[in-house]
């Protein structure tokens, strides 16, 4: 018997036209002698499309209006065997969408509630690797309230961690709302664009002037597996937007041109960041590698990671001799999974 996927993108972030088209990729690579695929686009008002606006929305890149409300779709999807909750960001990657699927009763790709939320969360997640001793750099959480009413608090925390610092909204990707601070003049303009977006917002210390960035693919469940090693390279000051979404700015070098011993303490770390943020089915590693001193930081855990065929994720596993097709298979297979 075929199983019944609903295939579910865009959504209400900044990542929407990026789902489109990973799920674009994720349409044409299901097997169809084994699954019948249902997409429904979600429209940046957090709507869900019919069949036929979600055919022109895939078309288009993006999905602007229309739609019906979201409970009203999931209650007329309990016919499906799995979900792929193909969506980045907030309103998708974050717990909300995986909250809606775990209420209707429907197994869906990636992590749960508690694994999709708590990654999703720059502090929350610092926190919990934190007591797992997984190392990272050092960071201080401000609230917008605080930056509202005692704006100099908010700049000696700051100045703990030293220029140049990152500055960033807790709750995001794709890095949209990130700056780089240089010096206590560019503070200000940094903090009110992280608060603007989101309410809790993380400073971080760099590590070095320029570290290198290495990436790692996690798969599987409550006993998951690690790929090879992947890494970024790009000209640009840090791996912005621009960067990330321009073609031709940053370059994937697979495997990584580290040591042995790099290679796997990457890949253990992210094993173990994977459990102890209880993640399941996927998720990309990201560390910092600062070559000078050996030193390798965690960065970030992203529960739902850029997923078309040139994607660092499906790259990372290609290199592990598992195709584009056998791995998005596998993830509904480990959806499907009894844990
Ligand atoms: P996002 O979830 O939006 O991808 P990240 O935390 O990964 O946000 O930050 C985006 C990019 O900014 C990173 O890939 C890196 O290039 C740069 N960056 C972020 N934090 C730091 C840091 N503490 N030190 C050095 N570079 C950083
Ligand atoms: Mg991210
Ligand atoms: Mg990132």
């Amino acid at each position: 018997m075929k199983k019944r996927i609903l295939l579910l993108a865009g959504g209400q972030s900044g990542e929407h036209e990026v789902s489109l088209s990973s799920a674009r990729s994720v349409l044409a690579a299901l097997p169809r002698d084994q699954f019948d695929v249902t997409p429904v686009a979600i429209s940046k008002q957090g709507r869900w499309l019919p069949p036929t606006d979600t055919r022109q929305a895939l078309e288009n890149g993006a999905a602007e209006s229309g739609g019906d409300l979201v409970l009203h779709r999931v209650a007329s999807a309990e016919g499906y065997d799995a979900v792929f909750p193909l969506l980045h960001g907030p309103m998708g990657e974050d717990g909300t969408v995986q909250g809606l699927l775990t209420l209707a009763g429907i197994p869906f790709v990636g992590s749960g509630v508690l694994g999709s939320a708590v990654s999703m969360d720059k502090v929350m997640t610092k926190q919990v690797l934190a007591s797992a001793g997984i190392p990272q750099v050092d960071w201080r959480l401000a609230v917008r309230r605080e930056w509202q009413r005692d704006a100099q608090t908010v700049r000696a925390r700051a100045a703990e961690l030293d220029f140049p610092l990152f500055v960033k909204p807790a709750n995001l990707g794709s890095s949209v709302g990130i700056s780089k601070v240089g010096g206590p003049h560019e503070l200000d303009a940094a903090l009110d664009l992280a608060f603007s977006l989101d309410r809790r917002v993380i400073l971080e210390a760099m590590t070095t002037h320029k570290p290198r960035e290495l990436e790692v693919g996690v798969l599987g469940n409550d006993a998951p597996t690690a790929s090879p090693v992947g890494e970024l390279r790009f000209a640009s000051e840090f791996y912005d937007y621009e960067t990330k979404y321009t073609e031709g700015l940053a370059e994937i070098h697979i495997p990584a041109p580290i040591s042995g011993d790099v290679a796997r303490r990457v890949r253990e770390l992210a094993l173990s960041a994977f459990l102890a943020l209880d993640c399941a089915g996927l998720a990309r590693v990201d560390f910092f590698y600062v070559e000078e001193t050996g030193e390798l930081l965690l960065n970030e855990v992203n529960t739902m990671p850029g997923f078309t065929q040139t994607s660092m994720y499906p790259k990372l596993w290609e290199a592990a001799g598992i195709g584009y097709s056998e791995l998005v298979t596998r993830l509904v297979e480990l959806a499907l999974e009894q844990r």
